[in-house]
């Protein structure tokens, strides 16, 4: 069974957050109608583990159900936090890699077209040969899941440690190296890019920042956006979420974002913390910034 997930309707943005999935994956499109969310973000699996119990048919119907009954355009799934896909251990890419093809074919049943995941780390190994791994990782879950529809987005990182995706060449790299660069999009995390050293202080620090990632991997590969303030300072390589407005990024970038055309058709989550009591007063900050014209 696939959900039919097209458009139903268009906005001038698409809103929305990461929310819950406690009770059954069913629930999360509960809680994104309460929060009036045009798009969610969920995890298919419990983030902290490697095995989690499937959901039932029974979940996954009324899932669909609930999604088609349901103002929400789109439901997008985060790939859980263990995982390393660009793993020089054998065993936790064999796990990284079992896992996502579980959740490849979930998001296929479940009518999800993107995965977000973060590029992993190569622990020592060298960038090179982690972006190689996690390249040779997706050619190998594109060609044994079923689930021909669902796409990866890539997501750019703060670069804590060893982790990749800190900068626009390695999520353009991995895409380049695939043997299937159609199956990639991209995901922007504004938090994360901010600790990596994009500044999106200004308006000419977003025009700079964005023009840079039109060059390296072009803006139409640009498929949700992750909207976080940064507890972590510029260029710190930390990943520290904070509410909108009152981080170091601040809310210019934020009003960039929100009123500018090329961004119109593109989800922006929430991932801040405390969700079940701060996500509606960012949400509403957020709204309160698109200027009427
Ligand atoms: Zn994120
Ligand atoms: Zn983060």
């Amino acid at each position: 069974m696939v959900c039919n997930s097209e458009t139903r309707y268009m906005k001038s943005m698409v809103i929305g957050a990461h929310v819950s999935t406690s009770g059954g994956i069913h629930n999360s499109i509960k809680n994104g109608d309460a929060l009036q969310c045009d798009a969610i973000q969920i995890f298919l699996a419990n983030p902290n583990r490697w095995e989690s119990k499937p959901p039932t048919i029974d979940v996954v119907e009324k899932f669909c159900a609930a999604w088609e009954d349901s103002p929400i355009r789109d439901v997008i799934a985060h790939d859980i936090h263990l995982s390393n896909l660009a793993s020089p251990k054998q065993e936790v890419l064999d796990k990284s890699r079992v896992q996502f093809k579980q959740m490849m074919e979930l998001s296929q049943q479940t009518g999800i077209h993107y995965i977000v995941t973060h590029l992993g780390a190569h622990l020592g190994e060298g960038e090179e040969f982690g972006l190689k791994m996690l390249s040779d990782s997706f050619d190998l879950l594109f060609e044994t899941a079923e689930a021909p529809d669902v796409m990866v987005l890539l997501e750019t990182t703060a670069g804590q440690g060893t982790n990749l995706g800190y900068c626009f060449e390695h999520l353009r790299d991995v895409i380049g190296m695939s043997k299937y660069p159609d199956r990639f999009r991209v995901c922007l995390d504004t938090c994360h890019v901010f600790a990596a050293g994009y500044d999106i202080r200004t308006e000419e620090d977003c025009d700079t920042t964005f023009n840079k990632f039109d060059e390296i991997i072009g803006l139409e590969r640009l498929k949700a956006f992750h909207i976080n303030d940064a507890k972590s300072e510029y260029q710190s390589r930390v990943d520290r979420h904070e509410h909108i407005g009152e981080g170091n990024i601040g809310i210019t970038a934020f009003a960039y974002i929100l009123n500018d055309s090329r961004f119109a058709e593109t989800p922006l989550i929430i991932e801040t913390p405390n969700m079940n009591t701060m996500h509606g007063k960012n949400l509403k900050t957020l709204r309160g910034l698109i200027k009427d014209n």
